[in-house]
This record gives structure tokens, C-alpha cells and sequence, in this order.
């Protein structure tokens, strides 16, 4: 079993708490994402096989929330491509090759994130950080009376 340094710990309590406000999408959640996007990439129409695990949920914003409201269905080369905040719709229209064709995605995108809104509304991240910072600090002191007992002990021997 590889070695988890008390580093590596606080970033996983971490990573961990903050999952708790912002969710991954749930399976049924992305079955839903599929059927919407009819296995097509959202931006480019790629058709994507979910069973050679070609389709990606990439976040429509990336600097946005896990939710399932911005994500979309999209191939490995749309989804690798960064898209800066609200720079999706600039990067969709570089993918169509006609107006007629971008604002088609585009409202098919839109409808999705519009019909999947979040029903319940986050935690501020003030409230996230305070219980963070709380539980980094329970772990220190442990650490801190782990390390003083096991010298102890050895100030014994
Ligand atoms: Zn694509």
C-alpha cells in the first residue's frame, strides 16, 4: 500500500467535504445527458458509444458547479479543448458550420441547463471553508498527540 503523508490526508478531508456541496452527477443523471443529447457530442454531433466509453460530462463552464445543469454530452476532443467561463458558445460556433446549425445546438444546450436547474441551492463557501479549516484542525492536534505520545515512549526506552 503506498505511504499517505499527512499532506496528502488534509487534501483528500478536503477534497472530500467540498464534494459534499457540489455532487458529482448521479448514473441516472447521466443516462439522462445521453438520451437528451441522443449520444452526440453536444458541441461537434459526434456520435459517441457510451459502452467504449467515449462520451465525456464535461463542464459546460469549467470554473462552474459539478450539477448536472453544466455538464453536457461531448467527445474527447470537444471536451479537452478549454472553454473558458461563458466562452462555450463562442467555442460551439467555431464547431457548426452554419448559423442555422449553431443556434440549434445552442437551444438544445440551453433548454437542457435551463430544465435541469438545481432544486436546492448550495452552501456559500465561507460555510464550506469554516468546516473545513475545522476538521484540518481536529487532524493537527491528533497528529500533533500521536507525535508527542510516540516520543514519549521512546524518551522511556
Ligand atoms: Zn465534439
Amino acid at each position: 500500500m503506498p505511504k499517505t503523508t499527512p499532506g496528502q490526508a488534509k487534501n483528500s478531508i478536503r477534497r472530500a467535504l467540498r464534494t459534499v456541496n457540489d455532487p458529482e452527477p448521479s448514473t441516472s443523471e447521466i443516462t439522462q445527458l445521453w438520451e437528451y443529447f441522443s449520444s452526440r457530442c453536444a458541441y461537434c454531433a459526434r456520435t459517441l458509444n457510451r459502452a467504449h466509453r467515449e462520451g465525456h460530462i464535461d463542464h459546460l463552464i469549467s470554473s462552474g458547479t459539478n450539477h448536472i445543469s453544466n455538464r453536457v454530452l461531448a467527445c474527447a476532443s470537444c471536451n479537452g479543448d478549454e472553454k473558458r467561463e461563458s466562452d462555450w458558445i463562442e467555442f460551439l460556433r467555431g464547431k457548426t458550420s452554419s448559423e442555422l446549425e449553431f443556434r440549434s445546438r445552442r437551444e438544445h444546450i440551453q433548454l437542457w441547463c435551463s430544465s435541469h436547474a438545481p432544486k436546492q441551492p448550495r452552501l456559500i463557501d465561507a460555510e464550506v471553508q469554516a468546516e473545513i479549516d475545522r476538521a484540518l484542525e481536529a487532524f493537527d492536534i491528533a497528529l500533533a498527540n500521536l507525535r508527542r505520545l510516540r516520543k514519549a515512549h521512546s524518551d522511556d526506552d
